[in-house]
C-alpha cells in the first residue's frame, strides 16, 4: 500500500491511496471521526454572566472551538498523575473578561501559560454583549476523542472516493474546441487547437465529468482505477488533516497489534476424540 500527499493545508488535505481496499480506508475513516483524540473545552467556571445566554450555553458554545493540540505534550485526565484534579499535562486553562457593548469571539480567551493555544479561528462569535453586560469566566480544554463528544471529533469530513482515470481518444471538432476554449479551467486543462490534453487528473476528470454529456464529448473516456482512491481529510484546523491521519493509523494499528497479541495466548482447541 501506498499513501502520497495529493495537496495539504493546515485544514484540509487530499492523499493519494494506492494498494487499499475499500474497507481498509473506511476502518480509517470512522478512527478518524470517533478514536483520534483533540483538545475542547471541558470545564468551564463562569464568574460573571449577564449576557442573554444561559452559563450552560456559553459553555456550549466555548466547548465546539477548535484549540490548537499537540498529541504529545498532553495526556488523557483519566491518565494523568494529577488523578483527574487538572494540571499542565492534561489541561489547558483560559480566562476571558469582557464588558459590553461588543461582541465576544474566540479571539478573546485568553491562554494561561502559553500563546500557541489561542482558539485557531479567532473571530469566532460567542456571544452580543449589551451596554453594561458582563461575561468572566476560566476555562480548561482537555483531551478527548468523538466517540465521547463530537466537540472532539478530530475532523469535520472525511470521505474516500475511486481514483480517477481520463483517456482522450481522438480529437475534438472545431465546434467544440472553440466552445471548450472559452470554459477550460486554466492548469487543469489544455486546448491546444482541437486536441485536449489533461494537466490535472484528479480535478481534470472531475470538470470533464460535469461537462462531458452538455458538449458531446464522445472523445473522452472517464474510468477509475482499480484499487487506487483519493482520501481526503477535513480538520477544524486544531490537528493538520496529516497528523491526524497519521494517528489514525497508529490507533489502528494498536488494535490490530492487540488482537494477534490475545490470539498468541490462545492455546489451539485440542482435536475431537
Ligand atoms: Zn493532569
Amino acid at each position: 500500500m501506498k499513501v502520497a500527499v495529493v495537496e495539504s493545508t493546515e485544514s484540509t488535505a487530499l492523499f493519494d491511496v494506492s494498494g487499499a481496499t475499500p474497507s481498509f480506508l473506511n476502518a480509517l475513516r470512522r478512527t478518524l471521526m470517533s478514536q483520534v483524540p483533540k483538545l475542547a473545552i471541558e470545564d468551564v467556571t463562569v464568574y460573571d454572566n449577564t449576557s442573554a445566554l444561559f452559563d450552560e450555553m456559553v459553555a456550549h458554545r466555548l466547548g465546539l472551538l477548535p484549540v490548537p493540540t499537540d498529541l504529545n505534550q498532553f495526556v488523557r485526565r483519566q491518565d494523568c498523575t494529577c488523578n483527574g484534579e487538572g494540571c499542565a499535562n492534561c489541561t489547558v486553562l483560559f480566562t476571558l473578561s469582557k464588558e459590553g457593548p461588543c461582541t465576544v469571539y474566540s479571539g478573546d480567551l485568553i491562554p494561561a501559560a502559553d500563546a500557541k493555544f489561542r482558539i485557531v479561528d479567532p473571530k469566532v462569535p460567542v456571544v452580543k454583549l449589551l451596554e453594561g453586560q458582563r461575561l468572566m469566566l476560566e476555562a480548561g480544554a482537555i483531551l478527548g476523542s468523538g466517540i465521547e463528544h463530537a466537540k472532539w471529533q478530530a475532523v469535520t469530513a472525511v470521505g474516500y472516493m475511486e481514483y480517477p482515470v481520463v483517456k482522450v481518444t481522438g480529437p475534438l471538432t472545431a465546434h467544440q474546441a472553440e466552445r471548450l476554449a472559452k470554459v477550460v479551467p486554466p492548469g487543469v486543462i489544455a486546448l491546444e487547437g482541437t486536441q485536449l490534453k489533461v494537466l490535472d487528473p484528479v480535478k481534470g476528470a472531475a470538470w470533464l465529468r460535469s461537462v462531458k454529456d452538455l458538449h458531446n464529448l464522445d472523445n473522452v473516456e472517464l474510468s477509475f482505477e482499480p484499487d487506487r482512491w483519493l482520501l481526503r481529510v477535513e480538520t477544524d484546523g486544531a490537528l493538520s488533516p496529516v497528523v491526524a491521519l497519521r494517528k489514525a493509523a497508529s490507533i489502528v494499528m494498536e488494535k490490530l497489534k492487540q488482537v494477534e497479541s490475545d490470539l498468541g495466548s490462545l492455546k489451539a482447541p485440542a482435536p475431537a476424540a
